[in-house]
């Protein structure tokens, strides 16, 4: 049984004895400010709910104004359960999986993930580059989660400290996604999980945005979000155009290749979902062969592909594992 005890506010004991400092690996302390490291004294200062393992957003900031502007826009509520849906189709995790366990939410964001995660009875952590990490915390407040403002580069962690890793929709906004990557599957336990989503690379429809993006993620976020309530009369006139016979469709589709953009029916969805596609500063596409080559690399296994493209999970080996398999000769292995 996790000892669930919280003696700094929003912060378990259990959580503490997995959190470690960023700059040399000590264990970390409660402080005045925030944390502390015990070993060499870094102080993580608690600003506005959310302790800091990061002091800026570095490439993260137009993500902080996203989510400041649509802090509960993709949240589920009674009506709605869009988000549950997106997380089953790109982790292919549910209730069953992750309840009672600690999991990381790599890049929560406003933390629609996080909220389904801690409805199905997870104990999530949640880390984010971007101040979205002070929104995920106000969202989750009443819930098992916690947020702190971390680097995937540099994350806080004990290696072997989580049930389950996801990271969706994140990594390829890294500067280096393989890279990204990598950092999170020391952090699993052995027989843990982990799933990751990212952009694909096998679909060219949306390639006129990759092109335009050198401009836009130069923009104020600010003038660039009023450039995209732009897709409402667009939205209007793709609508009117595929009613013309023969003609309308091509011509809406020729229009959506030169000026890709987001078709949610729900026009605030579709402003945001623009914006998130023009104001990243990194933004890759990947396919299944890079990702399986991954998660192999990391020794992971059970890969297996998950609804959404691209959308993989793997396990880390259990010890016995590994070890039964070294002392194993090759080529039994190899025998059917
Ligand atoms: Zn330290």
């Amino acid at each position: 049984m996790a000892n669930t005890h919280r003696s700094h506010p929003g912060i378990s004991q259990e959580l503490l004895a997995v959190l470690r400092c960023t700059a040399c690996r000590g264990l970390v302390e409660e402080h005045s400010k925030g944390l502390a490291c015990s070993h060499c004294g870094l102080v993580f200062p608690e600003v506005n709910g959310v302790v800091r393992f990061v002091s800026m957003e570095y490439y993260a900031g137009s993500f902080g104004f996203q989510w400041k502007l649509y802090a509960r826009t993709q949240l589920d509520n009674e009506q709605s359960r869009r988000s549950e849906q997106a997380f089953r189709r790109r982790t292919g995790f549910g209730p069953e999986d992750l309840a009672g366990k600690l999991v990381l939410d790599v890049g929560c964001g406003m933390g629609r993930f996080a909220e389904v995660a801690t409805r199905w009875g997870a104990r999530v952590v949640g880390i984010d580059l971007s101040v979205a990490a002070e929104v995920a915390a106000a969202n989750l407040a009443s819930s098992s989660a916690t947020v702190f403002q971390a680097d995937v580069f540099q994350l806080p962690f004990a290696d072997e400290s989580f049930d389950y890793i996801y990271s969706i929709g994140v990594l390829h906004h890294t500067p280096d996604c393989q890279a990204a990557f990598k950092m999170l599957p020391p952090l699993l336990k052995p027989g843990g999980r982990i799933a990751v989503w990212l952009y694909s690379g096998y679909n060219h429809w949306y390639s006129m945005s990759d092109v335009y993006r050198k401009i836009t993620r130069r923009m104020s976020p600010q003038l660039l979000h009023k450039f995209c309530y732009g897709v409402v009369p667009l939205y209007a006139l793709h609508k009117l155009l595929r009613r013309i016979p023969l003609v309308g469709r091509p011509a809406s589709g020729a229009l959506a290749y030169l000026v890709p953009m987001a078709f949610n029916p729900d026009p605030k969805w579709r402003i945001l979902d623009t914006f998130d596609w023009y104001s990243p500063w990194y933004q890759s596409k990947h396919t299944y062969e890079e990702v399986f080559r991954w998660f192999e690399s990391c020794g992971l296994r059970d890969l297996s592909v998950i609804d959404q493209p691209v959308a993989v999970q793997g396990r880390k080996a259990f010890a016995q594992e590994s070890r039964a398999e070294f002392e194993q000769p090759e080529v039994e292995r190899c025998v059917e």
